[in-house]
C-alpha cells in the first residue's frame, strides 16, 4: 500500500514550511535510507524564467526546508538540478536559477547548483516506447532522487506533476524532438512513463500550496490549495493529485498509462493517506478538453477522421498580437519549427502543428493563448 502524506499548509513562510517538510521527511523515514555519503538530487519544477510569486515553479522555501533537514541529518551532498524549457547553458541556467530563489538557497547553505550541461544515455529495458533516454549528468551520478513537483494543470498532458517534472531531466532542446516524435497525447504520455521509470524517483514532494489551475503549465491562474504532499511512488502521486484537482484519474493519460502498467494502484482506497485532504471545487482544466469521440468511430475511419479533427477543429495555439514582445523564444521551443518571427511578432504556420504547445509554455509574456476548437482529440 502506498503511503501519501499530507499536510495542510497555507503559507510559504520558512518555519511553517520546514515544520511540514520535516513531517514529511520523518514519516517515510529518511533518516534511515541516508548516509552522510549519500549523493542527493534535488529535482524542483524550474520550468523558465519566473520568480516564486508567479507560482509556475517550485517555491524556493520547500527547497530550502529539504537542504536544512538534510543538513541537520549529516547529509551535504546535495545538488541541486533541473534542464527548464529552452536552451540548456550555463548561461540559461543561470537566470532561472536566480529568477527562482534558487541560487539564494545555495549561497545561504553552500549547496551545488548544476551548471554542467552534458548528459548520458540511460537505459530502460522495461521501456514500452523508449529504452534509452538522454538524461543531465547530475541526475545521473546521484544515488537519491527528490522530484519537488509543482501542482498545475497542463495543456497537453492535463496534470503537471510527479512524472511530468522529469521531463526536466532531458538535455535543453532535445525535449522538442520528443514532442515530435510523439506527436500525440497517448504515445507521449507512454513516453513520459517510460522516462519515469528510467530516472526512478527515491522520495516526492508536491509544492501544492499555491498551485496552478486553467492554461497550466505557466498561463493559468493561481489557486490557493494550501497542501504539501509527499511519496514514495510518483505515479500513486499522481493518483493521488488527480482527486485533488477534481479530474478522473484515467482522463490523464499518465495516470492511465500506469495503471495499466501496474505501476499505479488505480484505487483510491488502496492508499494510505496520513494527513486530510480537504474537499476543494474542481480545478479549472486547460482550454484543450481529452474527449477522443473518433473511439466511436469504425476503425478504419478513425484515422482520417482524427487528422482532419485535429487540423481544423481541435484547441490551437493563438498569438495575442498587442502581447508579443517577438523574442522568440517560442519559435526556439517549437518541435517543428513552425512558427516564425515575422516584422518583430511571432506567427504560427498551422500546417505542421503538433499542438504540443510548448509555444504557449514558453512564452515569457503569456502572449500565446489555447483557443478551444469545437472538439479535441488526444
Ligand atoms: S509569442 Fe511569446 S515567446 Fe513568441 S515571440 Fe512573442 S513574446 Fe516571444
Ligand atoms: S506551434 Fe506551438 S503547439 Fe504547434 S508544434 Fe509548434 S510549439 Fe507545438
Amino acid at each position: 500500500m502506498t503511503r501519501i502524506s499530507i499536510t495542510n499548509t497555507r503559507s510559504y513562510e520558512q518555519p511553517i514550511v520546514n515544520k511540514a517538510v520535516y513531517e514529511h521527511m520523518e514519516r517515510f523515514n529518511l533518516g534511515k535510507k541516508l548516509s552522510p555519503d549519500t549523493k542527493v538530487l534535488i529535482k524542483p519544477n524550474l520550468l523558465m524564467k519566473r520568480t516564486p510569486e508567479e507560482f509556475t515553479t517550485t517555491h524556493p522555501s520547500i527547497v530550502e526546508a529539504v537542504i536544512i533537514w538534510l543538513k541537520e541529518n549529516g547529509i551535504s551532498k546535495i545538488t541541486i538540478a533541473d534542464s527548464p524549457g529552452g536552451p540548456y547553458t550555463a548561461t540559461a541556467l543561470k537566470g532561472i536559477y536566480h529568477a527562482s530563489g534558487m541560487t539564494d538557497i545555495c549561497e545561504r547553505h553552500s549547496i551545488t547548483l548544476n551548471l554542467d550541461t552534458s548528459s548520458r544515455n540511460i537505459e530502460n529495458k522495461k521501456g514500452k516506447l523508449v529504452k534509452q533516454f538522454p538524461i543531465i549528468t547530475p541526475v545521473c551520478d546521484a544515488d537519491f532522487i527528490i522530484d519537488i513537483c509543482k501542482l498545475k494543470t497542463h495543456a497537453m498532458t492535463g496534470l503537471s506533476g510527479a512524472v511530468k517534472n522529469l521531463f526536466g531531466t532531458i538535455p535543453g532542446l532535445t525535449k522538442p524532438a520528443y514532442h515530435a516524435r510523439f506527436p500525440e497525447k497517448t504515445p507521449f504520455c507512454s513516453m513520459l512513463v517510460d522516462l519515469c521509470e528510467t530516472v526512478s524517483p527515491d522520495f516526492i514532494l508536491v509544492d501544492a500550496i499555491q498551485a496552478m489551475e486553467g492554461n497550466g503549465p505557466s498561463g493559468g491562474t493561481m489557486r490557493e490549495t494550501g497542501l504539501i504532499l509527499a511519496s514514495d511512488n510518483p505515479y500513486d502521486m499522481d493518483y493521488c493529485l488527480c482527486k485533488i484537482i477534481g479530474v478522473n484519474p484515467k482522463s490523464i493519460l499518465t495516470v492511465k498509462e500506469s495503471i495499466t502498467r501496474g505501476l499505479c494502484c488505480g484505487d483510491f482506497d488502496q492508499l494510505e493517506l496520513i494527513g486530510e485532504i480537504h474537499k476543494q471545487e474542481p480545478f479549472r482544466v486547460p482550454r484543450e478538453s481529452s474527449l477522443d469521440f473518433t473511439t466511436f468511430l469504425p476503425p478504419l475511419i478513425q484515422r482520417p477522421v482524427r487528422a482532419f479533427v485535429f487540423h481544423y477543429l481541435s484547441a490551437k495555439p493563438v498569438i495575442i498580437n498587442e502581447k508579443c514582445i517577438g523574442c522568440g523564444k517560442c519559435a526556439e521551443s517549437c518541435p517543428q519549427k513552425t512558427i516564425h518571427i515575422e516584422s518583430k511578432k511571432a506567427k504560427i504556420y498551422y500546417r505542421n502543428c503538433i499542438r504540443c504547445y510548448c509555444c504557449h509554455e514558453m512564452c515569457p509574456v503569456k502572449a500565446i493563448d489555447i483557443r478551444r476548437g469545437l472538439v479535441s482529440i488526444k
